[in-house]
């Protein structure tokens, strides 16, 4: 069957280029599909990027993914901007159709569509994303030496990116829609007792000001439905992540919360030959180096499998 390829690859973004990179390397001919809207992948909306190793002055997010993308490309990964709308992974053979209908197979199949942080759905939210509005404390935190914050959200996370940015900040204020916490007693009592974090209560953001740069909040009261201003330079959304599995469901095992099952520290899923890495199986660290990092073990993976079916 001479139209089957080795290896396709559903998605870009750190994991899926640097699978490209290492499975092109090893001569395996990866087609990638990158994604129509967001090829290249959550990078491609951010500024500074300081955290990825080897830049030693930072690299632009963008910047970054355009040479994660030449550099794959480089080693003779195909790269096609298009959705993947469709798979079947039940035979040795695994098809995908691309969103013309075109039907394209492969012994192996590498998934990293990543996650997609859940957004206020606010005017001026995305504008600025990198100029004071954040999904990240670990990526961004640095940038707010000294920054009055807010910090938006009730569980886990918000209290793991508020006590995190608390090092860095002037003041953070958690602002939550309700009068009770959802993370757990542990986080809540870190948060509760660090002097530099407080709470808005009942509250959520109405309106998010700023001209090139983050200015400050309206917040509205959930039940008065008053509302207030929050003069504010540093805004870090933390209501949770969606992984972006609507295409698996009911062909791979996916966790409670949706995200990509695999057989850890390996990355095969519940199907031979379907391998996964990145954000769409990391509830944790969600870093561009640690998708990359599992995007290069994908690649090693599927090497080996391919390897031993011959
Ligand atoms: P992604 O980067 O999310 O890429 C997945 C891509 O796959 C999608 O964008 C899409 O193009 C494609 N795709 C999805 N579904 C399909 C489909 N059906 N068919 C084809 N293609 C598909 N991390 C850091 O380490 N440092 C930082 O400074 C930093 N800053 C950040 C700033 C922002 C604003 C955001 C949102 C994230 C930031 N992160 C940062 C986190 C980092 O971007 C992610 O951890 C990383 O990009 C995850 O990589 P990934 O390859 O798993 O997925």
């Amino acid at each position: 069957m001479t139209d089957v390829r080795n290896v396709i690859i559903i998605g870009s973004g750190p994991a899926g280029y640097t699978a490209a990179l290492y499975t092109a390397r090893a001569s395996l001919n990866p087609l990638v599909f990158e994604g129509s809207v967001t090829a290249g992948g959550a990078l491609m909306n951010t500024t500074e990027v300081e955290n990825f190793p080897g830049f030693r002055d930072g690299i632009m997010g963008p910047d970054l993914m355009d040479n994660m993308r030449a550099q794959a490309e480089r080693f003779g990964a195909e790269l096609i901007p298009d959705d993947i709308v469709a798979v079947d992974f039940s035979g040795d053979v695994k098809t995908v159709t691309d969103s013309a209908g075109k039907v394209h197979k492969a012994r192996a199949i590498i998934v990293t569509t990543g996650s997609q942080h859940r957004k206020l759905n606010l005017p001026n939210e995305d504008q600025l994303s990198g100029r004071g509005v954040s999904w990240c404390a670990t990526c961004d935190g640095f940038f707010f030496r000294e920054h009055d914050i807010a910090v938006i959200g009730g569980g886990d996370t918000a209290m793991e990116e508020a006590t995190f940015l608390s090092r860095f900040a002037s003041s953070v204020k958690i602002v939550h829609r309700r009068d009770s916490l959802r993370a757990s007693k542990a986080m809540q009592e870190r948060a509760f007792a660090d002097p530099k974090i407080s709470f808005v209560w009942d509250s959520e953001v109405a309106e998010i000001h700023g001209d090139g740069k983050l200015s400050g909040l309206t917040l509205r009261n959930t039940k008065t439905g008053e509302t207030s201003e929050l003069p504010v330079t540093g805004l870090f959304i933390a209501i949770g992540h969606d992984p972006r599995t609507e295409l698996f469901k009911g062909v791979l095992d996916l966790d409670a919360e949706g995200y990509l099952k695999v057989q850890a520290p390996s990355t095969r899923t519940n199907i031979p030959g379907v391998f996964a890495a990145g954000d769409v199986v990391d509830h944790t660290y969600r870093q561009a180096i640690t998708a990359a990092g599992t995007g290069c073990s994908a690649a090693l993976d599927a090497e080996r499998y391919l390897a031993a079916l011959t």
